[in-house]
């Protein structure tokens, strides 16, 4: 008996677009624990944001928790 073998092979690509996309949400996410002092609700908030420093203490624990220094 004859048969033949049909072997399927499939070379696939990382999804580029989403770890673009997983990039900028890590690097967003990484300023606003890491760096953010009031600049981000600035945009809003105007200077005073600077003083209240709200994401800042939102994110003091996990900033301490991660390495970051702030004080
Ligand atoms: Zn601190």
């Amino acid at each position: 008996m004859r048969y033949t073998e049909q072997v399927t092979s499939t070379v696939s690509k990382p999804p580029m677009l989403a770890i673009a996309l997983l990039a900028v949400v890590f690097a967003f996410g990484l300023f606003i624990v890491g760096y953010d002092q009031g600049h981000l609700f600035s945009i809003v908030q105007g200077a005073e944001a600077y003083e209240e420093l709200y994401m800042h203490e939102m994110t003091h624990d996990m900033r301490h928790a991660a390495g970051f220094p702030c004080h």
